[in-house]
């Protein structure tokens, strides 16, 4: 069992990590747990201090074979990549592609519909360590580089945004960044690399949630950031100096999701994309934010650089307000009322942008969908009753 550059990603899925020699045949590679590792002698011991103990069992924190395996398929998935580092959270995996980055007396230039934990770390945390932040434009893409000035030293993409779904022209923004020497983050979770292979249009440094599509099944927090040339070492180095470690029972559950991801994926985009264009044309909803549907802000970015949709999207309650969307979501039978998305469950959620350069006006509240792997029909008719149960309260 090998992989091969050349096969394609949902073929990569499957093969990628595999190495025999942690998995020593096992399909899986097993849960290797551990935190002191036992030398032979002292001589060994200063050895394994010496080297570089990449992907060599020197310490717990340092990783075992399990951990290894998820790091390089997801590696594996990224053509052109250096390597990868594992996190506790998504969040987790977002600040530290951040720290590796960025100095005292830096400036970051944040996407205003960055994931809002995202927004937080950089208002609080960096804004104390002397990083300084300015926000800008979902929709800005070659302009960007008006706004690089001296102390620019990263650009956070996030595409396509957090809550509102605007797609970036990603390859315009890095082609900026690069011509300043300017270092580009993507927080990649929704579109994951099979439906955007980030490293490969150029990104430096790719970020995913893991805990959403790649695990997969709503119980394990993950998070992972891949590395393009050059942008590895740093990683790694600001990651161990932060003492970042994912457990191996997780990574292990990580990898398992991963091996069926591309099918989860291909379903929960079909499906997501039939509940959207059933929602746009009813007449209670105002607008349908998903990047596949042309009334998406830079839907014309998905169509050229997406191999697909997943199925997170969002739409507006026309003349909704606070009340009439509780009523709406409280009535749903089968979307799950929480947090996170990327499970094989259905979820519905209202959501509130807060941007610091204005919210959008999309014609009414908004209502945040994943759209599981249940059947669409059964999903639209919960829709449906659930439009009814509105109409009704409102007599
Ligand atoms: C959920 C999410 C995160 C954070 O991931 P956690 O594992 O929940 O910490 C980061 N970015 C995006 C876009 C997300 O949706």
């Amino acid at each position: 069992m090998s992989g091969d550059d050349t096969d394609k990603p949902a073929t990569r899925v499957v093969t990628a990590g595999r190495r025999e020699e942690w998995t020593q045949g096992i399909v899986n590679p097993p849960v290797w747990r551990a935190s002191t590792i036992l030398y032979d002698n002292v001589a060994h011991l200063r050895e394994a201090a010496r080297g570089d103990s990449h992907h060599k069992l020197y310490y717990g924190r340092r990783g075992t074979p399990t951990q290894w395996a998820l790091a390089d398929a997801l590696t594996e998935l990224e053509p052109g990549a250096e390597g990868t580092f594992l996190y506790c959270s998504g969040a987790a995996a977002v600040n530290a592609a951040l720290l590796s980055v960025l100095e005292p007396g830096d400036e970051l230039l944040l996407v205003d519909s960055a994931y809002d934990p995202t927004t937080s770390f950089a208002a609080g945390f960096l804004r104390k360590f002397g990083i300084t932040t300015r926000h800008y434009d979902p929709l800005i893409g070659a302009g960007i580089a008006e706004m690089i000035g001296d102390n620019t030293r990263a650009i956070l993409l996030e595409s396509p945004g957090s809550l509102t779904f605007e797609v970036q022209d990603v390859p315009a923004i890095v082609a900026a960044a690069k011509a300043r020497g300017v270092a580009t983050l993507l927080d990649n979770t929704w579109a994951t690399p099979l439906l955007f292979p980030a490293i490969e249009r150029g990104v430096d440094l790719t970020v995913l949630a893991c805990t959403k599509y790649v695990v997969g099944h709503s119980d394990v927090m993950l998070g992972s950031v891949t590395a393009g040339p050059g942008f590895f070492a740093k990683l790694r180095n600001t990651s161990f100096q932060l003492g970042q470690v994912a457990s191996p029972d997780d990574c292990w559950l990580g990898a398992r999701g991963l091996r069926t991801m591309a099918v989860r994926l291909k379903q929960h985009g079909a499906s997501g994309l039939a509940v959207a264009n059933w929602l746009a044309d009813r007449p209670e909803v105002a607008t349908v934010l998903h990047p596949a549907l042309p009334g998406c802000p830079g839907h014309d970015f998905f169509t050229r650089d997406f191999n697909g949709a997943s199925g997170l999207f969002a739409f507006a309650l026309r003349d909704g307000d606070e009340a009439s969307r509780a009523v709406f979501v409280d009535a749903l039978r089968l979307f799950g009322i929480g947090y996170s998305w990327g499970g094989y469950e259905s979820l519905a959620l209202p959501v509130d942008p807060r941007r610091a350069l204005g919210v959008p006006d999309h014609g009414g509240p908004l209502v945040r969908l994943h759209i599981g792997l249940e059947d669409p029909d059964d999903l639209i008719a919960d829709l449906d009753q659930a439009f009814a149960a509105v109409r009704s309260a409102r007599g």
